[in-house]
């Protein structure tokens, strides 16, 4: 399908209940995306996650991601270009740098979505014995047969794995995801009793300071600071580290956590700002910055590379 504005996806699915808290109450924060097409996108009142509604079902978020997701996304290209590997890696640098004490050689490590594996190319570098899975077929194959790596093609719902993992990584995965729940006892069933949980997305609630761009239909569910702690939460998971920069970073071991309702309130605190028309204001910022250059503002100037997608 080629990509039209003003245009709805085709998308199935009538979930409305927030999928970390189960709230049925939620404020709306904006009826279009980044690319002018309509989706109808909400604040959960109490865990603060942004998310569409309805959200896609798993059928849908296939069907989407085999049909429309090359046409949303047209620099995505089939095997990952030689740009999007050197960005990779100095990701990769850098998130083995904030793990830091928690990653030692000869610990046994999944990425979970590795892409075209970069992570776990870096990781094995460092004496870590790593794995990773990506659902994408073409990065999963080119990571594992041209770059040589353990990389198993295939979604974390299909998975099951022999060892048990000291650290599970996940970076830019979690907001792609619409059952993250699901998810993330998922990745408890593969740890160890002591390992480490360490999940990246992209923050929402930088997002909407810097322009908007985050908002789109491959975003299904959008979180900041407190809405992951709170999802971890939800899943017996404590803290043990945050990394509050563009993106937002928690590393999470087994252990109690803070009391559900306070990490709701923090999250509530977080995103006061986020109201229709906060995001209509930064709507129209945005997409005019695309249409006319970003000469509008300095300030969204320093944020026009391209978003993580
Ligand atoms: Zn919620």
């Amino acid at each position: 399908m080629k990509f039209l504005p003003f245009s709805s996806y085709s998308i199935t699915g009538d979930a409305t209940d927030c999928p970390i808290c189960k709230s049925s109450q939620f404020t709306s924060i904006s009826q279009w995306d980044r690319r002018f097409k309509r989706l109808h996108q909400v604040k959960c009142d109490q865990c603060s996650l942004v998310r569409h509604l309805p959200l896609p079902d798993e059928a849908g978020l296939a069907k989407y991601y085999a049909e429309e997701y090359r046409s949303d996304y047209q620099n995505v290209s089939v095997t990952p270009t030689e740009r999007h590997r050197k960005k990779r890696i100095r990701e990769a640098e850098r998130r083995t740098a904030n793990l830091d004490q928690n990653l030692k050689s000869g610990m046994h490590l999944l990425d979970f979505g590795c892409g075209s594996g970069e992570f776990v190319e870096f990781c094995g570098q460092q004496g870590v014995i790593a794995t990773g899975f990506e659902p994408g077929e073409a990065y999963s194959t080119y990571a594992r047969e041209q770059m040589g790596l353990n990389v198993v093609t295939g979604a974390y719902q299909d998975l099951n794995f022999d060892v048990k993992f000291d650290i599970i990584t996940s970076f830019h995965v979690f907001e792609h995801l619409v059952d993250p729940l699901h998810a993330i006892e998922k990745m408890k069933t593969w740890l160890k009793p002591d390992g480490k949980i360490f999940i990246e997305v992209p923050n929402t609630n930088h997002i909407l300071i810097k322009g908007f761009g985050g908002l789109h239909f491959a975003h299904t569910i959008g979180f900041a600071r407190y809405s992951l702690e709170y999802l971890g939460a939800v899943a017996g998971l404590k803290i043990v580290d945050v990394f509050d920069e563009f993106d937002i970073g928690i590393v999470f071991e087994h252990g109690t956590p803070r009391e559900l309702a306070d990490i709701a309130k923090d999250g509530q605190n977080e995103m006061a700002k986020w109201t229709k028309g906060s995001v209509h204001k930064q709507y129209w910022r945005y997409t005019l910055s695309k249409l006319v250059g970003n000469r509008l503002t300095d300030r969204y100037k320093e944020y026009s590379a391209p978003s993580r997608s």
